[in-house]
């Protein structure tokens, strides 16, 4: 099993290296390179330092030139990169092809899996590797390998959404961001982050979908909480996200709004409070319950949850002991 993976991640990493290789090679390399400076104002420098490449067009290009072996085949299929054709067993083509290709390393810095971007609207905007004996969506974090690489006493850890919310903010020299891969972020992800670091700030898109992410991201806090460790809540404008942002408003801006972010205890408060139903002191009791059924889930013997309940206790007006 695990030579069949240092194989596995042999071709993977091949694959890296043949998708940077097109963006200096590809005949249509003007189109990807065209997309990464002028229509995402990336640097060379920093499309290096992730590794960024590209997928051509066409349904082999990969398969040509990492892939002529059997055994090779093989392996770039267990890792992701090839599909069998449906009705011909033992032939393969691309997986990704004419996107823009970001690898996704583990916290070791081995290519596992990668994402691929479209250029326009095509669908899926992101395509993902499939789960495989290397990569499992929600363990990993992208952009983490990259973070302790280049973080000088890497103490706190941004969560963000997307690849290029990772990349643009490093750009502008906040490179301790990470993101989740297309799911959003877990408990799994919280333990790894707080093994790591004290501080994590959990950042959402300003959109629909980013405020159901930061729900999820609160349930998936409160049960891996710790004393002496912060989880922190940035709800960024309608309309933007960490890329759109830093490019907008700079590196100090958009610090001053790390700087500003939520507590845990405002968010979960909030929450409990959106989530009333019922007017008057009917809609206290409801609100209290709302907030216990959340402060509950933190574990029984950490700090954090006594310092909630007793504010909990102090907005309600019911003695601690009740609320219990
Ligand atoms: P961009 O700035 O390139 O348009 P984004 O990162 O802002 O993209 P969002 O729509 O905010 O994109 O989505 C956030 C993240 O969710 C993406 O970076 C990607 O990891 C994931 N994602 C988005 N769309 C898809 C999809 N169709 N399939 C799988 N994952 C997706
Ligand atoms: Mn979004
Ligand atoms: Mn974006
Ligand atoms: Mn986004």
């Amino acid at each position: 099993r695990y030579e069949q993976n240092a194989e596995l991640l042999k071709r993977l990493t091949e694959s890296a290296h043949f998708f940077q290789s097109q963006l200096t090679q590809s005949p249509s390399k003007k189109k990807a390179t065209d997309y990464l400076a002028t229509e995402r104002g990336l640097s060379g420098q920093i499309a290096k330092v992730y590794g960024i490449g590209f997928a051509p067009p066409g349904w082999d290009n990969l398969l040509k030139a990492i892939g002529k072996r059997a055994e090779q085949q093989e392996q770039l299929l267990q890792g992701g990169m090839l599909i069998e054709k449906k009705d011909q067993q033992g032939h393969y083509y691309d997986r990704f092809r004419d996107r823009i290709m970001f690898p996704i390393r583990d916290s070791r810095g081995r290519v596992i899996a990668f994402g691929g971007r479209a250029f326009g609207d095509e669908k899926p905007k992101y395509l993902n590797s499939p789960e495989t004996a290397v990569f499992n969506k929600s363990h990993e974090l992208y952009g983490l390998f990259e973070a302790k690489q280049n973080t000088q006493n890497l103490d706190h850890i941004i969560v963000v959404e997307g690849y290029m919310d990772v990349i643009v903010l490093a750009q502008y020299g906040i490179t301790n961001a990470v993101a989740t891969l297309g799911t959003s972020v877990n408990s799994q992800h919280i333990r790894k982050l707080f093994k790591l670091v004290n501080k994590i700030t959990l950042c959402f898109d300003g959109d629909k979908a980013g405020r159901a992410a930061a729900i999820r991201g609160l349930e998936a806090s409160l049960p891996v909480m710790q004393d002496g460790k912060q989880a922190r809540f940035l709800f960024l404008p309608d309309g933007e996200d960490p890329d759109s942002l830093v490019r907008q408003e700079g590196q100090e801006a958009f610090l001053a709004r790390l700087e500003d972010a939520n507590s845990l205890a405002n968010v979960l408060f909030e929450h409990a409070r959106n989530q009333v139903t019922l007017d008057h002191e009917e809609g206290d009791a409801e609100f209290a319950r709302n907030a216990m059924t959340l402060i509950q889930q933190i574990p029984n013997d950490i700090t954090y949850r006594s310092v909630l309940l007793k504010q909990l206790s102090n907005e309600s007006g019911i003695e601690k002991e009740e609320l219990n």
